[in-house]
């Protein structure tokens, strides 16, 4: 149940995060502490420790009154940054959605001068569509193109056994992401924190988070739409440059009054032909390998149904191929020796990597984007 916050931007202690956390987590070296030396090293990294301290301290401070400390602590100190940033031009197709995210929260984040009015942003964006397309990555993107904080929330870690946890947790989430704008709030599989069903016999807990989730994203809402902040709102951060993004795979879970509250919703759908194309290329790029064009062809072809990261799973498997038929021999054959990617190694893969979607299940994500989504 971790709450984790990755910054792409910000205030220099969610930036500094971004130094490996292996090292901060290292224990000093035996000989160092046999010796007593301190390196410069060790030194600097106290003393970025002490500025850290220094600048989560200052955010907290800037929380209001109704925000639980411990629980703002607990998410700041979860800051987690997960890999590399990801860029536009990592993501294979979508242009459409692309584009409606660059108009809806990238630009009005870079410019809110010329955002509002009429032309005030959306406060939520929702991604549906099968698993595996790239919901995950579009909203990274978002968060790095925009220069924001980006908070990636999963509905577990907002929901906690102990008594009035998760409230406090929403809160601080929400307190946190005004004080760190501007903030994406990323929830992943949002099915689960806003379910239709769940308010029967669901676990209190949720069912708390799920109200509070409610009631700070409408604050947030209001706040935003007012935009004459009064001097005590603005020192509690920008709320008119806070959003959330969520995605999901099970829209249709959703209940309706939350998903009226998601102005947008864009599907998300399995790749093109074209963007198979693109990705497959992309993925062989510096590869070796023997594909020829028509070969790639048939490739794009036999994935029709394929989502992203099916098609990424069968890439990565064919390229274990070349590895595969040396057996043991792998262990100490030069590098230069070893076969390049074939065709057939594709043809092996396809029996093991199938796709993940079915065609009745493709219909059910049709039918809602239809009746409930925006295309593109
Ligand atoms: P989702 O959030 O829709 O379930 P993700 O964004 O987590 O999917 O994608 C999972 C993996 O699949 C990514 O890490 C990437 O390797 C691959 N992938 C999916 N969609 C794309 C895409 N459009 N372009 C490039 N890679 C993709």
């Amino acid at each position: 149940n971790r709450m984790t916050i990755s910054a792409a931007n910000g205030s220099s202690a969610t930036r500094r995060k971004q130094v490996p956390a292996k090292r901060r987590e290292t224990p000093p070296s035996s000989d160092q502490e046999s010796s007593g030396q301190h390196s410069t090293e060790d030194e600097a990294e106290d003393k970025a420790d002490e500025e850290d301290n220094h600048d989560i301290v200052n955010i907290l401070n800037k929380l209001p009154k109704g925000v639980d400390l411990q629980s703002a602590r607990q998410i700041l100190n979860d800051i987690v940054v997960r890999g590399d940033e990801v860029h536009w031009d990592d993501i294979a197709g979508l242009e459409g959605a692309k584009k409606a995210l660059k108009e809806a929260v990238v630009y009005p984040f870079l410019r809110p001068d010329l955002f509002s009015g009429l032309r005030e942003p959306a406060r939520g964006m929702l991604l549906f569509g099968p698993p595996g397309t790239g919901k995950t990555m579009l909203a990274r993107a978002v968060a790095t193109e925009s220069k924001s904080t980006f908070f990636s929330v999963s509905s577990s870690s907002l929901t906690s056994k102990w008594h009035g946890e998760s409230e406090k947790l929403v809160r601080a989430l929400f307190g946190l992401a005004k004080v760190l704008a501007p903030s994406i709030i990323f929830v992943d599989e949002i099915d689960s924190l806003l379910s239709a069903r769940s308010s029967g016999s669901e676990h209190e807990a949720s069912r708390r988070s799920k109200t509070e989730f409610l009631i700070q994203w409408s604050d947030l809402q209001r706040a935003a739409a007012g935009r004459e902040q009064s001097a005590r709102d603005k020192k509690e951060g920008d709320a008119s440059r806070v959003l959330v993004l969520a995605a999901t795979n099970m829209p249709w879970d959703i209940d309706e009054a939350a998903r009226r509250r998601f102005v947008r919703r864009q599907y998300i759908p399995l790749p093109e032909k074209h963007v198979r194309e693109q990705q497959l290329r992309k993925l062989l790029g510096h590869q070796h390998h023997e594909l020829s064009d028509s070969d790639t062809e048939v490739l794009v072809h036999v994935t029709e149904g394929f989502s992203g990261s099916d098609i990424t799973a069968l890439a990565k498997d064919a390229a274990m191929g070349p590895l595969r038929n040396l057996g043991e021999a792998l262990l100490h054959t030069p590098m230069d020796q070893i076969r390049p990617i074939k065709f057939q190694d594709f043809e092996s893969s396809l029996y093991s990597i199938r796709p993940s979607v079915s065609q009745d299940g493709l219909r059910k994500y049709e039918e809602w984007a239809r009746d409930f989504g925006e295309r593109g």
